[in-house]
């Protein structure tokens, strides 16, 4: 069970700025930028490697939410970014599919 699943299930606490039927978005534990939130299907599926067409309105889902929540968080008139890593070269390290929702700041581009 990974991490992400066990917040989800309420065994560990997460600061959770929204959630719904399909999804629960709480604040990165080690943000990356001024705002760092994390938008996590109930379902656990790994990453959107593992997706398939019956995951299609949820994965537009998630991209709702996280638009959301950006707004929620004030991030509308400057902008922010949102990221879901894959794997080992996408630097994935929690193997339950998430959106990060970065902003507060510039972000670099290329990514590192
Ligand atoms: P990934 O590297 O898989 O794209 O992103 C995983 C993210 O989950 C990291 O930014 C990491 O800081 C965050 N994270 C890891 N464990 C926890 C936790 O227990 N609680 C919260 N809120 N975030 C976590």
């Amino acid at each position: 069970m990974t991490v992400f699943a066990r917040i989800i299930a309420g065994e560990i606490p997460a600061d959770k700025v929204y959630e719904d039927d399909r999804c629960v978005a709480f604040r990165d534990i080690d943000p990356k930028a001024p705002v760092h939130v994390l938008v996590v299907p109930r379902k656990p599926l790994v990453s959107v490697a593992e997706a398939g067409e019956e995951d299609a309105e949820l994965l537009g889902h998630l991209l709702l939410v996280a638009a959301r929540v950006a707004r929620e968080q004030g991030l509308d008139e400057r902008g922010y970014r949102l990221v879901t890593n894959v794997g080992v070269d996408g630097g994935q390290t929690v193997g339950h599919l998430h959106i990060h929702v970065l902003g507060g700041r510039p972000m670099g581009w290329p990514p590192g």
